[in-house]
């Protein structure tokens, strides 16, 4: 039968109880590791981004980069905790999008369609009114504000300093995920292995060097190059696709993983994990087991139990040189911030497709796979300055990084906070990049971002996830189409939920930062 049409029942049969992964997942390593020492090897990143969300809401999609006048939501010194700024993001479409790996589910924006039912995957009882309540006394906690102030400062610089203090956990524990990664990567690349042609891809916050935290939690892309390959847009979803091979020449290793000329994610993602799985016995130096197949996690995931215990997420990632999808054609609004040349050329770059299925009434299409562009991300994250210049030794020093990273640390720390509700699982660190990306669209001079003025730009970026939280409008930064905080995506009540705790926060001098 046509693996399209399956049911959705075409759901992962055999992943069976695996528990849902998706927003636990996303959950986990969202923050960023402030720099990590270079001299790290290869292939481990410390897992940052999960989901991927989109637009801010402010930058309502111009055709082109808003210029500066149109910058959304700045936070009007009166707004503190509450007014939504007006600046109407319209109708939020539900969108989700696809983040690098695992992000948050994608579903494309702008289709006014509700999708009935909920998956079983995400449907979870509605949280009655009272939960949402108890969030304790309004009473700031002392740590990481400045002594002698006023109520509601805190320090970011010291807050950062914290978080630099990472930085060598983190270089250990890559040594130890790069052996186990350089071992597979041996096995899979062996002249048999359907997977031959795999090869690292260095994408994610370790290597973006903002990864803040979880020196635990590692994700490493591994890609795999299709030539020839042609995709078919699942349902007007703009981010998950079936792809098929445009000729089927003979000798093609990925051959065996069709099925009706599709080429199936959930095979070819069993077949990873089934040689992943052989693979690690034979490490001998390193406690290593591939964790349970988690429902719609496109990732295998290892975990390394001593020296200590360390989670790693292998995402295999398809590889395709041809131009970007269609869906992407209005993204990556960053014309008047890194310029249409720097545009064009990446978009001359490859993408990537990863196994994630698609929703799909009650279930999930499992032979979809996903856009991933986070070889992107890092690369703009990387040349972040409009001036070519911006934080190189003897260039002007911009907060954007840092400004990214204390996103992540807020999102992180109110989820370990909160570790037993519900609410904040479907909320990862790819929606805070997306919104900080969005940002950095709004604001594009390296003038609106001097690291003297870390503390108000660090504001302009809180109030803008805030108005994206409210107005429950995050598109996709590449993927305009998709909104990766549409009710379909995150259930108003979590954004509520979440919006609330970032004000309480932010009207206290961040108390979160100091905890835990
Ligand atoms: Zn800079």
């Amino acid at each position: 039968m046509d693996p399209r049409r399956g049911p959705a029942a075409r759901t992962a049969p055999k992943a069976g109880a695996a528990a849902p992964k998706a927003s636990a997942q996303g959950g986990r390593g969202a923050l960023t590791e402030p720099d990590v020492s270079p001299a790290v090897p290869a292939a481990a990143r410390p897992r940052a981004q999960s989901g991927e969300p989109a637009r801010a809401p402010g930058s309502l999609r111009k055709k082109s980069a808003p210029g500066p006048r149109e910058r959304p939501p700045r936070r009007a010194q009166s707004a503190r905790a509450g007014q939504e700024p007006s600046s109407a993001a319209g109708a939020a479409g539900p969108a989700g999008a696809a983040g690098p790996a695992e992000g948050p589910a994608l579903s494309r924006a702008g289709s006014r369609r509700e999708r009935g039912a909920r998956s079983a995957e995400t449907a979870r009882p509605q949280p009655g009114p009272a939960e949402l309540g108890g969030v304790g006394p309004l009473v700031p906690a002392p740590s990481l504000g400045r002594r002698g102030a006023p109520p509601g400062a805190w320090e970011p610089r010291a807050v950062l300093e914290k978080l630099r203090l990472s930085r060598q956990e983190v270089s250990a524990a890559a040594e130890v995920v790069n052996r186990v990664v350089d071992h597979l990567l041996q096995r899979l690349q062996r002249r048999e292995s359907e997977f031959r042609g795999v090869a690292l891809l260095h994408t994610g916050s370790y290597y973006e060097r903002v990864k803040i935290s979880a020196p635990n939690e590692f994700d490493v892309m591994f890609k795999l190059e299709v030539p020839r390959i042609e995709l078919e847009e699942y349902c007007n979803s703009g981010a998950h696709y079936f792809v098929k091979f445009k000729r089927n020449p003979k000798g093609n290793p990925l051959s065996q993983f069709l099925e009706e000329e599709i080429l199936s994610a959930s095979k070819m993602l069993s077949k990873f994990r089934k040689i992943i799985k052989e693979e690690i016995k034979h490490i001998e130096d390193t406690d290593v087991i591939v964790e349970r197949k988690r429902r719609g996690s496109p990732a295998v995931t290892l975990l390394i139990r001593k020296p200590k215990e360390i989670s790693v997420d292998i995402i295999l990632a398809l590889e395709s040189k041809s131009s970007w999808p269609a869906s992407t054609k209005e993204g990556l609004p960053i014309n008047n911030w890194l310029g249409t040349k720097v545009k064009n050329s990446l978009r001359r770059q490859p993408f990537y497709l990863v196994p994630k299925h698609a929703k799909e009434g009650n279930g999930f299409q499992e032979e979809t796979w996903r856009l991933s562009f986070s070889h992107i991300e890092k690369d703009i994250l990387k040349n972040h300055g409009q001036s070519k210049t911006c934080c190189e030794t003897h260039g002007v020093k911009c907060c954007r990084k840092d400004c990214l990273k204390l996103m992540k640390y807020l999102l992180e720390q109110l989820k370990k906070k909160f570790g037993n509700r519900k609410e904040l699982d479907k909320f990862c660190s790819y929606h805070v990049k997306t919104a900080f990306f969005h940002v950095c669209t709004q604001d594009p001079h390296d003038s609106q971002w001097h690291s003297n003025d870390l503390e108000s730009c660090f504001d302009n970026c809180v109030t803008y996830f805030l108005h994206c939280l409210k107005t429950e409008r995050l598109e996709h930064y590449f993927i305009p189409g998709v909104n990766l905080f549409s009710q379909d995506q995150i259930e108003k009540i979590s954004k509520e939920f979440l919006s609330k705790q970032i004000e309480y926060e932010r009207n206290n001098g961040f108390p979160v930062f100091g905890e835990f």
